[in-house]
């Protein structure tokens, strides 16, 4: 009986059309491949279905003595003397193996949410040019966010903001920015998408703080279950005076970097919300910044 039940609320379910959800998680999974470039060709070929022009902005990179060219995958949309950067890296952490992670939570789940969000904004209606960019070698240093901020590009931007680890949880978690219009503007997109955002004074590494140094405006969002939210709040603000266990860590920090870093921790959901999030973000960047 059960199962007939169930059998036809599949049914009237596909009756009623897609789910909201339907292609985002096959999206995400489209980035588990071996190698690097399997990843770009995974990014492209996202690109090239919503319609979204891009260039590929190459750079030298590569771990120290390592020589190897990394690329940045750039789309411009709308017109204006400066830009509003919204960025996510597509590279995978490389796995002591020598494999690669499969890198869904840490960072693919990250780039199919802005690429969602590219859908919902009207660069038309910005002041700001938008640039959306993918960036390379996250893993081995911020090499690609450095490049770009280095580069003749780098003087253009009005404000960065970055979306790292956004694969599972429904609480947002943002670097709190030093710069206080884009602190502004961060609560007021968390208010707008509905969101109870922490604000992280130490928030891990990630892009965004390629372009501190420059005084860029910047942030960086993720998305962790409340809980564990809290816990890395504990974790990486409190230290010794955490009032955690002495050896315990996040589950975030044991799964990313690591084999377990699958499609089995990704929740669609929380994609959907962090682009959303990226919406408000960007329209709120854009009114606060020069
Ligand atoms: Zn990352």
């Amino acid at each position: 009986m059960r199962r007939f039940l169930t059998g036809l609320l599949a049914a009237s379910l596909c009756l009623a059309g897609v789910p909201a959800s339907a292609g985002t998680k096959e999206d995400v999974a489209s980035f588990v491949q071996p190698t690097q470039e399997g990843r770009l060709a995974a990014l492209e070929a996202l690109l090239r279905r919503e319609g979204l022009a891009y260039e590929i902005q190459t750079f030298a990179g590569g771990p120290a003595g390592k020589p190897m060219q990394g690329g940045n995958v750039v789309v411009t949309l709308g017109k204006g003397k400066r830009d509003i950067l919204l960025t996510a890296h597509y590279d995978a952490k490389v796995l002591k193996d020598g494999t690669l992670a499969g890198a869904v939570v840490d960072n693919a789940a990250s780039v199919v949410a802005i690429i969602q969000a590219a859908r919902q904004l009207k660069p038309g209606a910005m002041k700001h040019r938008l640039r959306i960019v993918f960036f390379d070698q996250e893993e081995l240093g911020l090499l690609g966010a450095k490049a770009y901020a280095a580069g003749p590009d780098g003087r253009r931007v009005a404000a960065v903001i970055n979306f790292d680890v956004n694969g599972y949880g429904d609480t947002p978690f943002f670097a709190d920015p030093t710069d206080p219009a884009l602190a502004k503007a961060v609560r007021h997109a968390c208010l707008a998408a509905g969101e109870d955002c922490l604000a992280f004074g130490a928030y891990p590494p990630s892009d965004h703080l390629a372009f501190r140094k420059a005084g860029v405006p910047e942030t960086s969002i993720s998305y962790l279950p409340a809980r564990e939210a809290h816990q890395l709040w504990l974790f990486t603000h409190a230290g010794k005076t955490s009032g955690l266990e002495p050896d315990f860590m996040p589950r975030v920090l044991g799964l990313i970097h690591t084999p377990g870093d699958t499609m089995a921790a990704v929740e669609p959901a929380t994609v959907e919300r962090a682009s959303e999030l990226a919406v408000e973000l960007v329209k709120a960047a854009d009114k606060a910044v020069k």
